[in-house]
């Protein structure tokens, strides 16, 4: 079997025909040169992992059929980005690390200091799907649409634990932070390249559900404090913890 593996937006059952998008089918027939017989991996998000048997590769409409299923639906973890969009690169770096480090939703916020021309949603989402399909993700983290992170915050939920990256250094240690609210839904919010104007702060800790959290003495690059801070979620409250099912 190829290692391919890709999210489709159709239901997955043993026995149903898959059609799969120009884009895909442009991938499996002329990126990939897969053939009619040739098995890949699909999975969409909600009913887990298959194997599919390619049943016609043409350069726009491939078609397959759904053999069996390889891993049953496993959700990420209830946890949020929330970033500033940086240059196009770093942006991209940060979408594909949180997808790998198993975020659920990603939010792009508008701060004082963001450059919001940076924000591409359809790029967004094209760098997660197919950083979730490299990772063996079982499903696709959300994008939002960008929006401002002052009103983002007014209809924050009540039970969300909001994690602050502070470069200021006042807040406490990101082990600390994320064991004191263990199993609940929690959220990263890590700020643009020129970091948090004062008043932003002061209205982030405003915000009950707001926790500010150092992540050392040493100023990060937002995409580092991206993959610092989700990291250190993952190995403390989240899903590094757990046992895996490797093959
Ligand atoms: N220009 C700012 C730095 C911004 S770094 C300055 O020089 O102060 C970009 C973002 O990364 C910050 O807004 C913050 O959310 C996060 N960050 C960087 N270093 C951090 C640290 N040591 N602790 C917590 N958050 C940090």
């Amino acid at each position: 079997m190829s290692n391919i593996r890709l999210y489709i937006n159709q239901a997955l059952h043993i026995g149903e025909q898959i059609l799969f998008s120009e884009e895909d089918s442009h991938y499996l027939c002329n990126v990939m040169r897969l053939k009619d017989g040739e098995e890949i991996l699909c999975f969409n998000g909600k009913e887990g992992e298959f194997r599919i048997v390619l049943t016609q590769v043409n350069k726009k409409t491939c078609e397959g059929e759904v053999l069996s299923q390889t891993q049953p639906f496993r959700s990420s973890p209830d946890i949020w980005l929330l970033f500033a969009p940086v240059k196009k690169d770093k942006t991209d770096f940060i979408i594909e690390k949180a997808t790998e480090l198993g975020v659920n939703k990603i939010i792009p916020v508008i701060t004082q200091r963001t450059i919001s021309d940076k924000v591409k949603k359809e790029r967004f989402c094209a760098q997660a799907k197919e950083a979730a399909e490299q990772c063996r993700r079982l499903d696709v983290p959300q994008i939002e649409d960008a929006v401002s992170l002052e009103k983002y915050l007014t209809a924050w939920p009540k039970e969300r634990a909001l994690f602050f990256m502070d470069e200021s250094g006042e807040g406490i240690s990101a082990k600390e932070a994320f064991l004191a609210h263990q199993g609940k839904p929690a959220a990263v919010l890590v700020g643009p390249e020129g970091g948090f104007a004062k008043e932003e702060m002061e209205k982030i800790r405003q915000k009950e559900q707001a926790v500010s959290v150092t992540l050392g003495p040493r100023i990060l690059r937002a995409e580092t404090a991206v993959a610092a801070a989700l990291s250190v979620w993952q190995a403390t409250v989240g899903d590094w913890n757990e046992q895996g099912e490797k093959d």
